[in-house]
């Protein structure tokens, strides 16, 4: 009988944090500037200067660890890892080896098969590296400092994954945490949030590891499941074909779809660890750890609880809405404003997600005004606009953050809500089809809808039907 094996997964994830100033200087951490315009002696490896460690980096780090059941090391210390690269002006990476400042904790992750606990060996705080930009023309490698230095925790996990789908699964709950505790956007494609994957396979039913690989360059949820597969087939038919599995760091080629050995894997003697000596041991005081503790936020499962008591939403909306902390505050403060949670969460559920898919954008960068979807939905109720002109204004609402009223006002959205334009309007079709107007008398009911239609084509659309149809009845 052919041989199975399990697929055995570890990752260690590295979420970019969003402070406003690098880890170890006064910098600038933003994204996407002009090259090489945050930089200083600090970030950039100049002789002689000295880093100072952003306390923000420290409280982030904390948050996290708290936040993934960790203990946090009262006492913890940044060590230099040292090795040479052009996006490294220091020669050496300042992180910490021997002391983090978390350790053993968990997440809870759920998938089709149930939940289960991932363990965590660590959290550490680190410096993230400049960028290299190999220009394709030029024959040569540019580097930008901007990135030098701003400030990374790195979560390790233990090898507690066995399918591509945990590992997603791990990562969206880690992504939803940063989010809610806003310490990270952890954007895949930006680099914010970066997962290396280390993977082995085994005989179902043996208790000792097999060799892992290492696997880097993964820039979205598909590409880690495309390595995962490719890399579990890879192993497996090493070990059929009687070889060996090398221990070595690989890079995923997602659009070849195939992964390459990048280096043999290197260990922690090979960097030459020690600690940084320009820097202070990070001592972390009882009452710091419990005012952070105080300070979490109520997270996604808490905060759907009391939706569906609060608002009386269904479970099912409840779940979908507390996904994104944005999209929660933005349900709760709509609904706040119109009174109509139950709407409030159709056009959350319905067309913002609609939206949003369509533009490939994250609820997190959700921006418009809660008042007016509120005044949206009020307008509904007062039925100063049909559903389909709502629908309209919404995309606007979405797009540029409009105010709704005004808008349907300026372009001519509104519902006629006067009866003397709707009779006018039944009168002139009552007289341009005299021949329906007596078939209804003479029984015929089923034409009243054709009169309907006629007069709603007249109001643009822009009429109750409901009054239309009683006016109707009224002169018929
Ligand atoms: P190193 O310090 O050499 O990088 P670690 O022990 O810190 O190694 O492990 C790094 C990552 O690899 C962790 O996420 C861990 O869970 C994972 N890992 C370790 N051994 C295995 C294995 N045999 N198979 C899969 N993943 C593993
Ligand atoms: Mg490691
Ligand atoms: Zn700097």
């Amino acid at each position: 009988m052919a041989k199975q094996y399990e697929t055995v997964i570890g990752l260690e994830v590295h979420v970019e944090l969003s402070t406003k100033t690098k880890i170890f200087c006064g910098c600038a951490a933003t994204f996407g500037e002009e090259p090489n315009t945050h930089t200083c002696p600090v970030c950039t490896g100049m002789p002689g200067a000295l880093p100072v460690l952003n306390k923000k980096v420290v409280e982030y780090a904390m948050k996290l660890g708290i936040a993934a059941n960790c203990q946090i090391n009262r006492y913890s210390r940044f060590d230099r890892k040292n090795y040479f690269y052009p996006d490294n002006p220091q020669n050496y990476q300042i992180s910490q080896l021997y002391l983090p400042i978390c350790h053993d904790g968990w997440l809870d992750i759920e998938t089709a098969s149930g939940n289960k606990k991932i363990r965590i060996h660590e959290m550490h705080m680190e410096e993230d590296a400049g960028k290299l930009i190999h220009d394709e023309w030029e024959d040569c490698s540019l580097v930008d400092y901007n990135r030098s230095g701003v400030p990374l925790i790195e979560i390790v996990s233990e090898p507690d994954m066995r399918t591509a789908e945990e590992v997603i699964a791990y990562l969206e709950k880690l992504k939803m945490i940063c989010q809610y505790l806003g310490v990270s956007d952890c954007k895949l494609q930006e680099g914010s949030m970066r997962a290396d994957v280390n993977l082995s396979v085994r005989e179902v039913g043996s208790e000792t590891m097999g060799t892992r690989t290492e696997m880097k360059n993964l820039n979205s949820f598909k590409a880690i499941t495309h390595a995962i597969e490719g890399e579990r087939a890879r192993q497996i038919e090493l070990l059929e074909e009687g070889r060996q599995v090398i221990q070595e760091t690989r890079r995923w080629d997602d659009n070849k779809e195939s992964s390459y050995s990048m280096r043999s894997k290197e260990d922690a003697k090979d960097y030459r660890y020690f600690p940084d000596p320009d820097l202070m041991p990070v001592v972390i005081s009882e009452g710091w750890i419990e005012d952070i503790k105080k300070q979490q936020p109520e997270f996604a499962p808490e905060k759907a609880k009391r939706f569906q008591q609060e608002y009386g939403l269904p479970q099912y909306d409840a779940s979908i809405l507390t996904q994104s902390r944005r999209m929660a505050d933005i349900f709760e403060e709509t609904a706040g404003l119109c009174g109509q949670p139950k709407k409030v969460s159709n056009w959350m559920m319905g067309e913002t997600m609609r939206i949003l898919k369509e533009k490939g954008m994250d609820p997190e960068e959700l921006s418009f005004t809660p008042s007016h979807l509120a005044d949206l939905i009020l307008a509904l109720e007062r039925k100063e606009i049909n559903q389909q002109g709502a629908k309209q204004v919404f995309e606007q609402i979405m797009e540029n953050d409009v105010e709704p009223i005004s808008y349907m006002k300026e372009k001519g959205l509104m519902m006629v809500s006067d009866d003397g334009a709707i009779s006018r309007a039944v009168e002139e079709v009552m007289a341009e089809n005299p021949e329906t107007v007596e078939d209804y008398r003479g029984g015929k009911e089923k034409v009243l809808g054709f009169l309907v239609g006629q007069v709603m084509k007249k109001m643009k659309g822009k009429a109750d039907p409901g009054k239309v149809n009683a006016l109707l009845r009224e002169k018929l």
